[in-house]
């Protein structure tokens, strides 16, 4: 077959040593030096563009017009950025599924109350997308690599979103898909969601971080091709959600940009695409802050003792988190998405806050909860996970790290629907039951009698 693209267009590199290899040939996507993750590369110097041309071409597509005229690959919020994302994947080999085209928009007053209303507060709801979370934004160009490469089966272990993700753009791409998920610790949804869309759906006795070591092996030893986050074509697609944020704002980029860490494959991507903006001469770039809850927050815990080291020098933090990293057994939480006690991405997520000048917060349960229940009333059923990074919002602002007047982004990565079991659980007492079927009843408990 002959190859979609050539690696002297797109190629991996190791983040530890640099060694590269090609994409579309890789299937461990550990590095055989020294075992490291890889980032993907591209060859952006024969297209020759300004940042400048590159916005201008961007915007053009968004216009209605645009959308009618050209290919139907624009009518995804992520391939929009192609020319930024995967530049030279020819378009007979994309898999989209229209993803990534979501609002940013202003926080509610209820949640600007909540967090502090001295700070410009948004949140882009990447729940709004195919599958319900922000994966399908990796999802797309993870499954147009795939099938670029020949792949014919794909495996993925989950809390949940991935494997709802996978099993949807495997099925659009005529691939097949396995997922590992943790019985009993994802929602009746997201278990709902790989079988709607065909996926094998094997549930393992264990945690997500079982199901991740089961996974890995399941690659190093028997080849199966990982539809997990260390598969980087995942991070490539998830940069959209700079870009989405940069055009809403006429490329000018905000001051923080929030986002709740698990695995880490949201904040390894954000911290790429900043690298990509300021490469191509942004004037301003964006912190990154990095919030686990505190049920699981072993980078949290790292990143705290390393700054505690470097008396507060986030940017010397970078060489000293390794050696105060411990992975933990993550306890339990609502946001069970974000429930992993070993990242995978641990080093991406790193290296990204700490480039970045930003910082780690931990929010905690009862915090986390109060925000889902706070956006709400402001009409967004966002999910745990977002309430992690709302927390951390408020907790920075709190201490300092976030000024006052600054310009917030909170990434909101799925949609509440996925979690109304701890949702309901939490809003209980606000049910009222009537004693019978008769309308007076209902008159006197709406008071109106
Ligand atoms: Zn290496």
């Amino acid at each position: 077959m002959e190859k979609a693209f050539s690696v002297k267009q797109t190629w991996l590199s190791c983040i530890n040593c640099g060694h590269k290899t090609d994409l579309l040939d890789e299937r461990i996507f550990r590095c055989p030096r020294c075992g490291d993750l890889y980032d993907i590369e591209h060859d952006l110097t024969s297209a020759g563009k300004s940042l400048a041309q590159y916005t201008a071409l961007f915007d053009s597509r968004v216009s209605a017009k645009a959308l009618n005229k050209e290919a139907a690959k624009y009518h995804s919020g992520v391939w929009r950025f192609q020319e930024w994302i995967m530049p030279f994947m020819p378009e007979n080999k994309i898999v989209s599924l229209s993803e990534g085209n979501v609002p940013v928009v202003r926080a509610g007053k209820n949640l600007r109350n909540w967090v502090g209303d001295d700070i410009e507060l948004y949140i882009i709801l990447e729940g709004m997308t195919p599958t319900g979370s922000f994966k399908d934004f990796g999802g797309t160009v993870m499954m147009s690599v795939a099938k670029a490469a020949g792949i014919e089966n794909v495996c993925c272990a989950s809390t949940g979103d991935t494997s709802a993700m996978a099993a949807a753009y495997a099925a659009a791409a005529g691939i097949q898909c396995s997922v590992l998920l943790p019985k009993g610790k994802i929602t009746p949804v997201q278990l709902a969601q790989p079988l709607v869309h065909g996926a094998k759906v094997i549930l393992l006795p264990g945690d997500f971080d079982a199901c991740m070591k089961v996974m890995q092996e399941l690659v190093s030893k028997y080849g199966v091709y990982p539809a997990n986050s260390l598969n980087p074509a995942r991070i490539e697609g998830h940069q959209a959600t700079v870009f989405l944020i940069a055009q809403h704002f006429g490329w000018d980029l905000p001051d923080w940009i929030a986002v709740p860490v698990g695995n880490g494959s949201n904040c390894s991507s954000v911290g790429k695409a900043l690298r990509l903006l300021k490469r191509l001469g942004a004037e301003t770039t964006s912190k990154i802050l990095g919030c686990q809850s505190q049920a699981a927050n072993p980078l949290a815990l790292s990143w705290n003792s390393a700054k505690d080291q470097t008396s507060g020098d986030v940017f010397a933090a970078q060489d000293k988190w390794k050696s105060c990293y411990k992975p933990i057994i993550a306890g339990e939480t609502t946001a069970t998405a974000a429930r992993i006690g070993d990242p995978v991405s641990r080093d991406k997520v790193m290296r990204e806050i700490t480039n970045s000048g930003g910082a780690m917060q931990i929010a905690e349960e009862r915090d986390l909860n109060e925000a889902v229940a706070i956006c709400g009333k402001d009409g967004y059923f966002v999910c745990p996970q977002t309430g992690i990074a709302l927390a951390g919002v408020r907790n920075a602002r709190r201490q300092g790290w976030i000024s006052r007047g600054a310009r917030v982004v909170v990434v909101s990565t799925a949609t509440g629907l996925k979690f109304t079991d701890s949702a309901a659980a939490n809003l209980q007492r606000d049910i009222i039951s009537a004693q019978d079927c008769k309308t007076e009843t209902v008159a006197k408990i709406l008071k109106i009698s």
